[in-house]
C-alpha cells in the first residue's frame, strides 16, 4: 500500500514543546518496518513551530507571524535532524519537502511536486513533508497539516491517508467532558458527522476535528479512505496495514 501518514505536534512533542523521544522512536521504527515490508510511506509531519519554540525557550506557541516563522525555521532543522538520525538507524533515507498552497494550485509546480514525490518513492526514500511555514502562515497558506496531508494523499495517488491524533478517533461528543461520548468506527459520508467536529486544539498544535473531517471529505471525494487514530500507539499502523479496524475510518466514495 501507498500510505500518507500525518503526525501532529501533540504526538511528537510533550506539552513543554520538547521532543517526546519514546513516541518518535517508536513511530520511526514502525514506519521503517512497514517500508521494509514493501509499503510506500509518505510522512506529513508538523512540529516545526512547536519544536522551534521549545528550542528557543519561548513560552508556549508564538502568536505573531514573524516569531512563528522564525520558530519554524529553527524547528524544521531540528525535526529533520531527528528524523534523519532515527530513520538512518534503520537505513532509510529521508527527503524533506516544504510546500505551500501555491504549489498545489499552480499546474507546473504541482506537476513538479508530484514528479518529485513519485521519484523519491521509486528510489525508496521517505518523503517528509511540512508546509513551508517561513513563507506561508496559517493566516496566508494551507494553514494546517490535516489539509496538507489530504492534498499530498491526492497528489501522490495514495491508497490511504492515516491521521495520527491526540485522540483515538471521532467521537459523538468530546470524551474529555462527556462520559457518554462514543467512538464512531465508520463514516460513509463525512458531511454526516460535521456536527461532531467540536473545536479541540491542544497546546502546541493547530487543527482539530473540523480540519480532519474536511481532509476526509477531500480524499473520500477521490475514492480514498482516511483513518483517524491515536498517535500515542504507533503500532496501530501495523493493524491498519493488516486491515484490522482501528480508530475511525472514513470510507472513500
Ligand atoms: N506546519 C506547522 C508546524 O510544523 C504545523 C501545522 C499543523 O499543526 O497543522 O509547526
Amino acid at each position: 500500500m501507498r500510505i500518507v501518514v500525518k503526525v501532529g505536534t501533540s504526538t511528537l512533542a510533550h506539552g513543554t514543546g520538547m521532543l517526546n523521544v519514546r513516541r518518535v522512536e517508536r513511530l520511526t521504527r514502525v514506519i521503517s518496518d512497514l517500508k521494509n515490508a514493501g509499503h510506500e510511506i509518505i510522512l506529513v509531519s508538523s512540529g516545526a513551530i512547536g519544536m522551534g519554540a521549545g528550542k528557543l525557550n519561548l513560552s508556549g506557541r508564538p502568536s505573531d507571524i514573524p516569531t512563528k516563522q522564525a520558530a519554524a525555521a529553527v524547528g524544521q532543522c531540528e525535526l529533520m535532524y531527528i528524523y534523519d538520525k532515527l530513520f538512518g538507524e534503520y537505513h532509510h533515507n529521508v527527503a524533506q519537502m516544504l510546500l505551500t498552497a501555491d504549489d498545489f494550485a499552480d499546474g507546473l509546480r504541482h506537476d513538479n511536486l508530484s514528479n518529485t514525490l513519485a521519484r523519491l518513492l521509486q528510489l525508496g526514500a521517505l518523503p517528509i513533508i511540512n508546509e513551508n511555514d517561513t513563507v506561508a502562515t496559517a493566516e496566508l497558506g494551507i494553514g494546517d497539516n490535516d489539509t496538507l496531508s489530504a492534498l499530498v494523499a491526492v497528489s501522490s495517488g495514495a491508497d490511504l491517508l492515516v491521521i495520527l491524533s491526540d485522540i483515538d478517533g471521532l467521537y459523538t461528543s468530546d470524551p474529555h467532558t462527556d462520559s457518554s461520548a462514543e467512538l464512531i468506527r465508520e463514516v460513509n459520508n463525512a458531511d454526516d458527522v460535521a456536527g461532531f467536529a467540536g473545536g479541540t486544539v491542544s497546546g502546541l498544535g493547530t487543527g482539530g476535528m473540523a480540519t480532519k473531517i474536511a481532509a476526509a471529505k477531500l480524499v473520500n471525494g477521490h475514492g480514498m479512505d482516511m483513518i483517524i487514530c491515536s498517535g500515542a500507539d504507533p503500532d496501530l499502523l501495523y493493524d491498519i496495514c493488516e486491515g484490522k479496524p482501528v480508530g475511525t475510518r472514513f470510507r472513500g466514495a
